[in-house]
């Protein structure tokens, strides 16, 4: 049985975009960050996900990513793919919203609201560099915590430990998808922040170790080409957008339009 996690009431009332089985909530960024403010004042752990073409496809074979990402309160649709998607569903959605993006939002509103966040993931080093930068872009905010990626499944707990003495409000997980969903997902009861993300290769962005692409990638939804660039070894995840599509077109036929 699907375990909820926060059972936020508000978010619960968004419309919802069935893609492959996954529920993805037809939110705004604002919107986004709204229901993210109220889990901040909310008892319990609120877990965000953001599923991306990638994920749902992976949840396809593995009927675990299904159930954690059914039992996140809030999933925002990450990306170009989904929008694409929505559209091909016939459930248009007015805007994407990356993981990254929304992340860097939360983290300015977290600042204005006085709260902290906790840095989990990457390679050592990239975490603590990420800190740094982020003090310095987004005044105000507090960095409760961090550490690396890059530990042991025995090591899990004592980083659950650590975050919970941080007094963290906020826990952003960078280990990669569906790791960092599984992670928050296994340690939900255990964990003592109000809510958590997985947000991807972020922290390699904010330490500067990897660079985001130009505006114009962006705006030609062609910002995988970017990536690849910078990552050559991502070839071998670039079938999946093509595939996704397809099984979406075919999901748009069995719904009989
Ligand atoms: N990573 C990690 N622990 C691991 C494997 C990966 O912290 O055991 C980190 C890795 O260093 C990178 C991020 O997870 O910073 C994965 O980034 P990616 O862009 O691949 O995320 P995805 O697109 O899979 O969400």
């Amino acid at each position: 049985m699907v375990d909820l996690i926060g059972m936020n009431k508000s978010v619960s009332e968004f419309k919802k975009i069935d893609i492959l089985g996954i529920p993805v909530d037809k939110v705004t960024t604002a919107q986004a960050l709204e229901a993210f403010e109220d889990f901040l004042n909310t008892d319990g752990l609120s877990f965000i996900a953001t599923p991306n073409p990638e994920i749902i496809l992976a949840a396809q074979k593995d009927p675990e990513i299904i159930s954690v990402l059914k039992a996140a309160d809030l999933k925002i649709p990450d990306g170009t793919g989904i929008v694409k998607a929505s559209a091909i569903l016939g459930q248009p959605l007015s805007e994407r919203v990356t993981g990254i993006d929304f992340s860097y939002a939360a983290l300015k509103r977290l600042a204005e609201l006085g709260k902290s966040v906790y840095l989990l993931g990457s390679r050592p080093g990239i975490a603590e560099k990420t800190a740094a930068n982020l003090a310095e872009q987004i005044p105000g905010l507090k960095i409760a915590g961090f550490h690396d990626g890059y530990f042991k499944p025995d090591g899990e707990d004592a980083v659950v430990r650590d975050i919970n003495s941080s007094g963290a409000d906020l826990l952003c997980v960078a280990m990669g998808a569906p790791r960092q969903e599984l992670f928050i997902y296994r340690h939900r009861k255990d964990l003592a922040v109000k809510a958590a993300i997985g947000i991807g290769g972020s922290l390699d962005v904010w330490s500067g170790e990897l660079s985001r692409a130009p505006q114009f990638y962006i705006d030609h939804n062609i910002e995988w080409v970017y990536r690849l660039k910078q990552e050559p070894s991502r070839i071998k995840r670039i079938w999946k957008l093509p595939l996704f599509l397809i099984k979406v077109y075919i999901q748009r036929g069995k719904n009989g339009h």
